[in-house]
């Protein structure tokens, strides 16, 4: 049987191309985005916070607590520890309950305030604005670097581009040696690094996170919001009419368009202006390149610049201030905004709640587990005093910080006898194993399984009692 399939013509449809070929310099707004450099109470307030968020990134590693590190995640020996607390994967439980937290935590402040994590507290946010202080600092205002990137190279351009990449560079590989100081010691890091003897592997850590921070931050910038947060893609499943964003007031704003200056705010509706003045500030200071005029996006970091850009604008204009501000849709179309309301209460429920089994855990954790693994090979043997024996493999794993001895008893038999050590030293953050026999005389068992368990006890430097009794099975017949 032959069966033919038809031959179909599938050459790509020539993409059209304005007459004269492609422009030279990009037309959009998404194409090159100038910054112009704001001021106001916005913008002191996150870089209020943006300082703050910076100087405990860069502080927390170096903080010594009881001789170690303090914050250290280290995932090369599965143990991250905390101040006082390690937490190992057993500890799986905690970490999830603080992920659970953070995430309500956002959504809860997403519901309630939109996007306000990425415009004042998100790393990119924070470094990106960095990147473009440094960039304002070396070639200019906007206007001025819009010509020197227009203009062919010369000697100035040249080194105010190299200053300005070399601050950069210099910014990305302080951000990538204390970012993986939180994964391993930074002390010696930082000296193994800068003395050329640090491995293959935290020189591939360091830049690649050089390389990350610099691409990110210095050419990626508002690409990595608009196309790889995936925040950005759900956010809007927490919005309400409620809910405070970043928003133009179009119905007092409309008709926008060019006045003179001296036409009085109370003239406006005569002329058919409303109060934009369509200076287009707005779109200049934005960090993602958006025209809020046009609605709600989700390109919107609710950084609120073009909030202060156009507050300047009306006070300059003798208008009340507040065309663009942080409001909520309600509001907007003439209502008053629901602060309580049934969705926000249920996420602040759930947070609650996240918290406290999250305080209940860390309260209640033992800093001590003990795994019992039977010997698969034989059930029981009986041994030439007349006693059975059932044997174990005991692991134990001490998840404090500090050294201790621990007493190892079964619970479950009447007289037993344990062939191995009772009394075991293990260090903090150690695991001790060992295979151990029990005994026991024939009369003490009445079933073919009997239930027990091993208890393991210490005292910490407290003086509280740490036990765990790991049950088990001693079998007989
Ligand atoms: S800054 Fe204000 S006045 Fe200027 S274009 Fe934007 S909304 Fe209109
Ligand atoms: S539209 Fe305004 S709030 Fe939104 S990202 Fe641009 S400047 Fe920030």
């Amino acid at each position: 049987m032959s069966e033919h399939i038809e031959v179909k013509d599938v050459t790509p449809v020539k993409v059209h191309k304005p007459a004269g070929g492609m422009p030279k310099k990009r037309q959009s707004s998404r194409d090159q985005i100038y910054v112009r450099a704001v001021k106001g109470p916005i913008e002191s307030f996150r870089r209020f916070f943006g300082f703050i968020f910076l100087a405990l990134f860069a502080v927390i590693p170096w903080i010594q607590y009881d001789g170690h590190q303090a914050i250290l995640l280290d995932f090369v020996d599965q143990r991250f520890t905390i101040f006082a607390m390690t937490l190992w994967p057993q500890d799986l439980t905690l970490l999830a309950y603080i992920f659970i937290v953070g995430a309500f935590a956002l959504f809860f402040v997403t519901t309630f305030a939109g996007r306000v994590w990425c415009g004042f507290l998100c790393p990119q946010t924070t470094w990106v604005y960095m990147y473009i202080w440094c960039e304002e600092k070396i070639e200019g205002p906007r206007n001025k670097r819009i010509k020197l990137d227009e203009r062919d190279m010369d000697f100035d351009k040249l080194w105010r581009k190299t200053a300005k990449h070399l601050a950069w560079l210099a910014i990305a590989l302080l951000t990538a040696l204390t970012f993986v100081g939180y994964f391993t010691p930074i002390g010696p890091l930082f000296t193994d690094f800068f003395t050329f003897n640090a491995g293959f592997w935290a020189v591939f850590s360091i830049l690649f996170f050089t390389f990350c921070t610099y691409g990110n931050a210095g050419w990626m910038r508002e690409i990595m919001c608009t196309h790889m947060c995936p925040y950005a893609r759900f956010q809007s499943a927490m919005f309400d009419k409620d809910t405070f964003t970043v928003s133009y007031d179009f119905n007092r704003g409309e008709t926008r368009g060019p006045r003179p200056r001296k036409l009085k705010h109370e003239d406006l509706a005569a002329k058919n202006l409303g109060d934009c003045i369509d200076c287009n500030l707005c779109v200049q200071v934005c960090p993602t390149g958006i025209d809020i005029r046009n609605g709600l996006q989700y390109e919107c970091i609710n950084c609120g610049a073009c909030v202060d850009a156009c507050n300047g604008v009306m006070e300059k204009m003798n208008y009340p201030k507040g065309l663009i501000s942080f409001t909520s849709e309600e509001r907007l179309s003439g209502g008053t905004t629901h602060i309580v309301r049934p969705k926000l209460i249920g996420y602040l429920v759930v947070l609650l709640v996240m918290i406290g089994l999250l305080v209940a855990d860390i309260v209640t954790r033992v800093p001590l587990e003990v795994d019992l693994i039977r010997d698969r090979n034989s059930l029981y043997r009986e041994n030439g005093r007349g006693n059975v024996e059932n044997v174990y493999t005991l692991k134990i794993l001490n998840k404090s910080q500090d050294t201790h001895t621990y007493t190892i008893a079964v619970e479950g038999l009447d007289s037993y006898n344990i062939l191995g050590e009772t009394i075991v030293t293990v260090g903090g953050g150690e695991v001790f194993s060992m295979p151990l026999s029990l005994e026991t005389s024939p009369k003490n068992l009445s079933e073919a399984v009997t239930e027990i368990s091993f208890h393991v006890t210490t005292t910490d430097a407290e003086g509280n009692v740490v036990e765990v009794n790991e049950p088990t099975k001693f079998l007989y017949k």
